[in-house]
């Protein structure tokens, strides 16, 4: 209780608070995450591997069916809805006191919240480019598609979403808005995340304040780091801290 009036009041007086999100903020949609108990590691038997190898750019390369049999049930859910956490997070951008969310997440479901500026440090589901000729897609041709793979209207080639794979780099121009954004913060605010997939985290070490506020439902390895942490759900969490702004 006093850890979440301490949150509120730091959020109360700040005017430049970021957040850095991971899959955890998407959980209470229905999306699962990777390392709950109910995470997308706990059906690695369905499919024989683990999901960082089954979204890795080689196994996309050697296995497009594979690839799509899985990110299309797992990773892509159209009709999810943004939760508390996102719309809190709205609230509080439009109120001027929230200057961006660096998310890892790939469900656009903050800009669905109507959050403006969302830094989607692994692309996002709702984007798909043809590999051959660059003609862009959208979500609905991915999930449309009858045949094991989408491919091009035009040229007939592979489309692929437009997220990071594993063993690809982050895009760089995304990078240096969310160090931008994390070095400047008075607050920031880490989310729904196991802040153990790299490059990501690190982007915590750009942080220069000492506002640093941890909602998780477990703990993490950043948690000596930060002022407060509180280990339940971010949903009803989000909705306590942002209460006076929404
Ligand atoms: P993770 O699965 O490693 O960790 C999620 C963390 O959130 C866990 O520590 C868990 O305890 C916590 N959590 C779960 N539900 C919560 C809730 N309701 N409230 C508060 N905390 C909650 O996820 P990660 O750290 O984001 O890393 C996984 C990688 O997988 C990311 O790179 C991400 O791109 C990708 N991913 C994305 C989605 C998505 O877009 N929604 C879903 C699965 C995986």
């Amino acid at each position: 209780m006093k850890n979440i009036n301490d949150a509120k009041k730091m959020i109360s007086q700040s005017n430049n608070i970021v957040a850095f999100t991971g899959a955890g903020v998407s959980t209470e949609s229905n999306i699962p995450d990777f390392r709950s108990v109910t995470g997308l590691y706990n059906n690695e038997e369905k499919y024989g591997y683990p999901p960082e190898e089954i979204l890795s750019k080689s196994f996309f390369d050697n296995s497009p069916e594979a690839f799509y049999r899985y990110y299309k049930s797992n990773l892509v859910h159209i009709h999810a809805r943004p939760n508390d956490c996102h719309h809190a997070l709205c609230e509080l951008e439009k109120k001027g006191k929230l200057k961006a969310v660096v998310t890892q997440n790939i469900d656009g479901l903050d800009r669905l919240a109507g959050t403006v500026n969302v830094l989607e440090l692994h692309g996002s589901v709702y984007r798909n480019y043809c590999i051959n000729c660059s003609k862009k897609y959208g979500v609905g041709h991915i999930v449309n598609c009858t045949g094991p793979v989408p491919l091009c209207k035009e040229c007939g080639g592979i489309i692929r979403p437009d997220i990071v794979l594993y063993e690809e780099q982050l895009d760089s121009h995304i990078i240096n808005r969310a160090v931008n954004a994390i070095r400047c913060a008075d607050i920031l605010i880490v989310i729904g995340t196991s802040l153990v997939v790299y490059p990501a985290a690190g982007l915590l070490h750009y942080y220069r304040g000492d506002n640093l506020i941890l909602v998780n439902k477990t703990p993490t390895a950043f948690d000596s780091l930060a002022k407060i942490v509180i280990n339940d759900k971010a949903g009803p969490i989000m909705i306590r801290l942002a209460g006076d702004f929404i």
